[in-house]
C-alpha cells in the first residue's frame, strides 16, 4: 500500500496531459495503462496482479496486443514487470514522479508539479541536471556534437557485441527500428560497430543479443548485463554523456 493517498484526479490530468504524449503513448498502451492505473495507483496500490487475458477481453483488444502493450509500458519505465505466470502478471505501477519523461524541467508542466505535492513527494531531479523535457525532446542524430555524446556514454564499446569500436568504425543503431516516437531519442540510440549494426537490420535487440549469446560472442554474464542495459536505455536511465541540453 502506499503511505499516502494519491490525488486521482490530479494522477489523471498528469497521465493524460502529460505522460501519455510524452512517451507517445498509443490507443491501445493508453487503455491498458489506464486499466492498471485504476486498479492500482488510483484505489491506493502499488502493485496489482492481473491475467492478460481477462486485461485483454475487458478492453477489447487481442490478446497479443494487450501483452505488447504492457511490454511496452515496462520499456518506457511506467511500470515494473515482476512476475509473469500462468496465473497472470504481478506488476508494480511506477509513481509520476519517478517516470523521467514526466519529469518537469525548469519551465515544465505545473500538471506534474501539483500531483507531487499532491502525493507528497519530494521535488525530483538532481541539481544542475539539463531539463528532461529538453532530454527527451532532443534529436540525437542532429548534430555531430548531439551524436558524439551517445558514442561518449558506450565508452568506445559496442553495445551489443561489447568489441571495442574506433571513432571511424561507430555506428549510430536505432534500437526499436520504427519507433513511433523518440526515434531519435537518447533512449533508443547506441552506439555500436558496423557488423552488429548490419546484422541486426530489423530484429528486436533483445533476439539480436541473444544470437550474438548463443554464437558465443557474449557470455551469459554480458548477456545478462546487456539485457539490462536495454532495459535501462529504454527507461531513460542511461543519459548522454555531457549533454547541455537544447541551446
Ligand atoms: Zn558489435
Amino acid at each position: 500500500m502506499l503511505n499516502k493517498k494519491l490525488n486521482a484526479k490530479l494522477l489523471w490530468m498528469q497521465f493524460e496531459d502529460v505522460l501519455a504524449p510524452r512517451l507517445g503513448l498509443t490507443v491501445k498502451e493508453r487503455a491498458v495503462y489506464s486499466y492498471l492505473l485504476r486498479h492500482s495507483l488510483v484505489v491506493g496500490k502499488l502493485r496489482l496482479q492481473f491475467a492478460v487475458m481477462a486485461l485483454a477481453r475487458t478492453l477489447g483488444l487481442a490478446i497479443g496486443a494487450a501483452r505488447q502493450a504492457v511490454r511496452r509500458l515496462d520499456e518506457l519505465g511506467t511500470l515494473r514487470v515482476l512476475k509473469r505466470c500462468k496465473t497472470g502478471h504481478l506488476v508494480e505501477m511506477r509513481l509520476p514522479e519517478k517516470i523521467r519523461a514526466a519529469r518537469p524541467g525548469k519551465n515544465g508542466a505545473s500538471l506534474v508539479v501539483g500531483v507531487v505535492g499532491a502525493v507528497g513527494m519530494g521535488a525530483t531531479g538532481a541539481a544542475g541536471e539539463p531539463p528532461a523535457s529538453a532530454l527527451e525532446a532532443t534529436d540525437f542524430l542532429k548534430t555531430w556534437a548531439l551524436r558524439k555524446t551517445i558514442h561518449d556514454r558506450e565508452r568506445g564499446a559496442c553495445f551489443y557485441c561489447l568489441r571495442r569500436t574506433p571513432a571511424h568504425v561507430q555506428c549510430l543503431d536505432h534500437v526499436v527500428p520504427r519507433a513511433r516516437f523518440g526515434r531519435n531519442s537518447y533512449r533508443n540510440l547506441v552506439s555500436s560497430c558496423i557488423e552488429c549494426n548490419s546484422r541486426k537490420g530489423e530484429h528486436p535487440a533483445t533476439n539480436f543479443l541473444r544470437t550474438l549469446y548463443r554464437q558465443g560472442r557474449l557470455t551469459p554474464a554480458e548477456l545478462d548485463t546487456r539485457l539490462r542495459a536495454l532495459k535501462d536505455l529504454a527507461a531513460g536511465k542511461l543519459r548522454p554523456v555531457g549533454f547541455e541540453g537544447s541551446k
